[in-house]
């Protein structure tokens, strides 16, 4: 009896070792997915203002920047989440951002954080979700949910802007307690996390 109760007890501790190594990747992957929307958003106002661009070329890297911008914002909101998680926990929350990115082309920019966001939402996060759902940890469960549905959103606004820059919008609105983009300001609370309508941030 008493070794099955201790092997419960490890394997509880398992579980719990597993929530934090995850929370140290999140904080990871968000830091440097936040510091290469920076990167881009200032690449991309910079080619905004080149004259030697035309007006169509122009157009569509001002969409790029606010597009890196509301990303960068929606990351932040996502690095807070984690770092709240943490502090709750008592864990010391490590937050290392690797080599900056190179800036080739803003377009390749694009594509490389869709391809980001698809692989978060569709598989790190989800595996992240179920296991902090076996901790009973629901404040971390509730962060990689935001984390795993806000990415998608993140990818779908991503991919629109490769089917068509000029149709992107010249702002956005990013939720402070969920990390979700909209395109416009929503008239009733956010529908993600609840969070009412001035929790919204204008980016653009
Ligand atoms: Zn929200």
């Amino acid at each position: 009896m008493l070794v099955v109760l201790l092997a419960g007890c490890a394997q509880e501790d398992d579980y719990v070792r597993e929530v934090r190594k995850n929370l140290e990747t999140v904080l990871q992957v968000e830091c440097n997915a936040r510091m290469g929307a920076q990167v881009f958003a200032a690449a991309a106002d910079d080619a905004a203002q080149n004259e030697a661009l035309n007006a169509h070329e122009r157009t569509a890297q001002r969409k790029a920047c606010a597009l890196f911008r509301a990303l960068e914002c929606s990351e932040q909101v996502h690095i807070a989440l984690f770092e709240a998680v943490a502090k709750r926990n008592g864990w010391k929350a490590h937050r290392t951002c690797g080599d900056y990115p190179n800036v080739d082309s803003v377009r390749k920019g694009i594509e490389d954080a869709l391809r980001a966001q698809d692989y978060e939402s569709q598989v790190m996060f989800p595996a992240f979700v179920r296991a902090a759902r076996r901790t009973g940890d629901t404040a971390a469960t509730e962060a990689f949910s935001y984390a795993a549905a806000v990415e998608q959103v993140q990818a779908e606004l991503f991919r629109a802007y490769l089917e068509n820059a000029q149709a992107m919008p010249d702002a956005y609105h990013v939720c402070q307690r969920c990390g979700i983009i909209e395109t416009s300001l929503p008239a009733a609370n956010c529908q993600m996390c609840g969070a009412p309508p001035d929790k919204f941030k204008e980016v653009r």
